[in-house]
C-alpha cells in the first residue's frame, strides 16, 4: 500500500514537474521584469486567494483552555478549530489538532488530564486550522486517521505551495541573472537552477497514516466512537464523531456555530451537502447530545436547526430574488435578509455578510442559467 502510494505520488509528482515548466515557459514569453516588491506581492495575494489556507495564520497567545464536556470527554478551545480528546484506560484519543505552533499548550493540557499518550488522532477535514499540529503528533508517537480525501487536499497543498516557491525562485533568480551578468539568456539560466521541484517540497510528514472512505469504528475508553464521512459539506473529506455512549457528537466544520459558515467549493464543498450533513446530525443527535462544532461553544439540536434554517431560508430568498431579475449586487443591498442573523453576529466571524451571501447567490443562480 506504501509503496503503491509512492508510486502514485512520484507519477504525481512527474506530472506536476512537467505542468510546472510549461508554466514557466509561458511566462517566459510575454514576461516583463518584475521587482522583488512585485514578487512578494504576488505571492500575498495567491496566499489571500487560497480560503483554506489564509486561515494559517496563528499566533501563540493565551494558549489553550480546557471544558469539560463529560467525566471522560474535554473540550479544548484555542484559535484554531475544536478539538475533543477522549480520556480513559487505553489512552487519550484526539480530534483534530488546529495549529502547528499551538501543539505544546495542546499537550500540557492533555498531560494534566491524562497520564497516558495520545494515541490516536482523527482529522474532521484537511484545513490548516483543523491539521496543522499533525506533523507534531506524528511525531509525538500519534496515529493519524482521516477520510482519503484529507490526505489528497493535504498532498494537494504542499504541492500547491512548491509550485509557488518553484515559480518565485525562479523569478527571484531571473532577476538577478540578468542584473549581475547583464545576461540576455537570464530566463534560461534560471530555469535549470530551479528546474527539480522536489527542492522546494517540503518533505515533513503531515499526512494520516490511515485513510477510510465512509466510516471507521473505534472501540475505545469503554465506549464505541463512530466516525462517519458526511458527503460534499464544508470539503470533500468531512467526517463527523459521535460518542456512543458518552452522546458527544463532534462535527468538525460542516457545522459551525452562530456564524456563517465557509462553504470551500474549491476543496468539494457545497451547500447542499452541507444542509444534508446538518440534517444528518439532526438524525442521530436528541435532545441530550452535546455537539461540539467545529468553531464556537458546545451547541444543541436546537442551534443546528438555527443553522439548517438559517441557510434554507436565505436559500429560497434569494432564489426569488434571482427569479425577480434582481442582480447580485441589489440582493447585497437587501440588508433586511440578513438583519435576524447579523445582529446575532453570525457575520463576525471567518466568513461575513457579504461573502456568504455572495456565494450562496452564485451556488443558486448557476440553476437558472
Ligand atoms: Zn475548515
Amino acid at each position: 500500500m506504501r509503496n503503491l502510494f509512492i508510486i502514485g505520488f512520484t507519477l504525481l509528482l512527474g506530472c506536476f514537474t512537467t505542468f510546472s515548466q510549461d508554466y514557466i515557459e509561458s511566462q517566459k514569453k510575454n514576461r516583463k521584469k518584475r521587482t522583488e516588491k512585485e514578487i512578494v506581492e504576488n505571492k500575498k495575494n495567491s496566499d489571500e486567494n487560497k480560503g483554506s489556507e489564509a486561515q494559517n495564520n496563528y499566533k501563540p497567545k493565551s494558549g489553550i483552555s480546557v471544558i469539560k464536556v463529560t467525566d471522560s470527554i474535554f473540550m479544548l478551545k484555542g484559535e484554531g478549530g475544536n478539538i475533543v480528546v477522549s480520556i480513559g484506560n487505553d489512552g487519550v484519543l484526539m480530534i483534530d489538532s488546529q495549529f502547528a505552533e499551538a501543539t505544546p499548550y495542546i499537550l500540557q493540557r492533555v498531560s494534566r488530564l491524562s497520564s497516558k499518550p495520545v494515541q490516536f488522532l482523527i482529522n474532521t477535514h484537511h484545513h490548516n486550522d483543523h491539521t496543522g499540529g499533525n506533523k507534531n503528533m506524528i511525531d509525538n508517537g500519534t496515529i493519524i486517521y482521516s477520510h482519503d480525501n484529507v490526505k489528497k487536499r493535504l498532498i494537494e497543498e504542499v504541492e500547491r505551495k512548491a509550485q509557488r516557491d518553484q515559480l518565485i525562485a525562479f523569478e527571484q533568480k531571473a532577476e538577478k541573472i540578468s542584473k549581475d551578468e547583464n545576461n540576455s539568456n537570464s530566463d534560461e539560466k534560471a530555469k535549470e537552477s530551479v528546474k527539480d521541484i522536489s527542492q522546494f517540497m517540503n518533505n515533513d510528514n503531515i499526512f494520516p497514516m490511515i485513510t477510510f472512505s465512509e466510516n471507521l469504528t473505534f472501540h475505545y475508553n469503554g465506549e464505541k466512537i463512530i466516525v462517519f464521512h458526511v458527503d460534499n459539506a464544508h470539503t470533500d473529506g468531512d467526517v463527523m464523531v459521535y460518542f456512543t455512549n458518552s452522546n458527544v457528537l463532534h462535527t468538525g466544520d460542516a457545522f459551525i456555530n452562530a456564524k456563517y459558515p465557509f462553504i470551500d467549493i474549491e476543496n468539494g464543498g457545497s451547500f447542499a451537502g452541507n444542509l444534508n450533513a446538518l440534517s444528518k446530525i439532526l438524525m442521530i443527535a436528541d435532545k441530550d447530545t452535546k455537539i461540539i462544532p467545529g468553531h464556537g461553544d458546545i451547541s444543541t439540536i436546537k442551534d443546528v436547526k438555527y443553522t439548517q434554517n438559517m441557510i434554507s431560508f436565505l436559500t429560497k430568498r434569494i432564489a426569488f430574488h434571482i427569479v425577480s431579475k434582481k442582480t447580485e449586487k441589489e440582493i447585497l443591498q437587501m440588508k433586511d435578509l440578513t438583519k435576524e442573523f447579523d445582529n446575532k453576529g453570525f457575520g463576525d466571524g471567518f466568513i461575513s455578510t457579504e461573502k456568504f451571501i455572495k456565494a450562496l447567490y452564485k451556488d443558486i443562480a448557476k440553476k437558472y442559467k
